[in-house]
């Protein structure tokens, strides 16, 4: 494992050039069958050995020089990759849970995941519970419990959990403890240092960087616990295709400094919406209001990062205002995922996101939440709070019966 510093790391993958032409990006190598040398060298290969090649769909130069940058960023020691962040959510589900077993899911979970646990894991006899992530003592195990899923912050909410107190809990009890990584992204702090057994990451968000690309990550670093997850990922028949891989591969180099420009632009901006007439409230894990901000402060530090997410709670009484305020704005453009150049907007509905109830964000208005996800972009910070500031002054007209009076101009 290197011990060199991730920035410098992402720009210096460990591949073997071939003889006489070394360039900065790796080749793509694209294949589904591979040839072996020999019958013998076909009778010798063993999947469980790295850097072994006997079919496309396991291993390609390619996808193993992704796999070792994405183990190495995240301090873990093995890598498998997957089509998508939910994919590798599932294999590690498949991999590590049985009929009878149970699973343990924060209460602000990335939702597929918890539609999976109600959806297809019940479906083969494995329960789930949701847990409250802020509240470590309060975890209760059962002689079923197997898995602990933690995710830091959560992606909606953006509580950020009492991760040191959760793995602790987990430990004692000899659960095994599997990390949603998405949002640190191997940058914020580092899981395996925690002490987490399996970190999953949504490549297609900050690795990717470009917001066209789908791919995910299951990182280990112990390697039986790997190859209980490799054989369930060859069992299941999951790959990535290379043309995908070399654009991760390609982005990986400006992943710090693009993670840096979101962190630092969201600061400003969870900031400035603070201040704002028409926010109720603003959740984002920096602000020392936000729920677990010491939590966030204790794992990456006081000065540390808190990637490009942040939610607002707008102040008004119908949901057409802030669906008014979504649709007034330009730069933001409303869509799913982050991670990419473009900001996006995204109204939730608090009741479906969080169906136990999250006492500690507000109602901006009558009954309903009005909680709006920002995922910041790369764009000029300026022009991101000019247009907040414009679709903020549209919450500010006067309505009637409810319905905005648009700007006849
Ligand atoms: C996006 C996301 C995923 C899933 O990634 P996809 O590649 O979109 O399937 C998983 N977890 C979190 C926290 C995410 O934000």
């Amino acid at each position: 494992m290197s011990t060199r510093h991730p920035q410098t790391q992402l720009i210096h993958p460990d591949y073997q050039p071939i003889d006489g032409f070394q360039s900065i990006n790796p080749p793509v190598y694209k294949a589904s069958t591979v040839f072996f040398r020999s019958v013998k060298a076909m009778r010798a290969h063993d999947w469980r050995q790295e850097n072994s090649y006997g079919y496309g769909l396991d291993n390609t130069p390619t996808t193993l020089t992704l796999a070792h940058q994405i183990a190495t960023l995240e301090g873990g020691a093995h890598a498998l990759l997957c089509p998508s962040g939910l994919s590798a959510l599932a294999v590690v589900n498949l991999a590590l849970l049985k009929a009878g077993d149970e699973v343990l899911l924060p209460d602000n979970i990335y939702g597929p995941n918890r539609d999976m646990a109600a959806g297809l894991l019940a479906q083969y006899g494995i329960s789930s519970r949701l847990y409250d992530p802020l509240q470590a003592d309060q975890l209760q195990f059962s002689a079923q419990t197997k898995l602990l899923w933690l995710e830091a912050a959560g992606s909606i909410t953006l509580e950020f959990p009492d991760l040191c107190g959760l793995i602790a809990r987990a430990k004692a009890a000899n659960v095994l403890c599997a990390l949603d990584n998405t949002w640190g992204a191997g940058l914020a702090f580092n899981a395996f240092a925690l002490g987490v057994d399996v970190s999953v990451h949504a490549l297609t968000k900050y690795p990717s960087g470009g917001g066209d690309v789908l791919m995910g990550s299951i990182v280990t670093q112990n390697r039986d616990l790997h190859l209980t997850l490799k054989a369930a990922h060859r069992q299941l028949g999951i790959g990535v295709a290379a043309n995908d891989v070399e654009l991760v591969l390609r982005s990986l180099p400006t992943l710090a400094l693009r993670y840096d420009a979101h962190d630092r632009s969201t600061q400003q901006l969870a900031e400035w919406l603070q201040q704002q007439p028409q926010v109720a409230q603003v959740l984002h894990p920096r602000l020392p209001h936000s729920a677990g901000h010491g939590y966030w402060q204790q794992v990456c530090g006081a000065s540390g990062r808190a990637a490009g997410l942040l939610s607002v709670v707008l102040k008004c009484p119908e949901r057409a205002q802030v669906d008014r305020f979504c649709d007034a704005l330009r730069l933001f453009k409303i869509g799913y995922s982050w991670g990419g150049p473009v900001s996006l907007v995204m109204p939730y509905d608090l009741d479906t996101i969080r169906p136990q109830g999250a006492d500690h964000i507000r109602h901006g208005g009558l009954g309903h939440s009005s909680l709006v996800r920002l995922a910041i972009g790369l764009e000029q910070v300026e022009d991101l709070q000019q247009d907040l500031a414009q679709a903020l002054a549209t919450l500010d007209m006067p309505t009637i019966d409810g319905s905005a009076i648009d700007d006849a101009n």
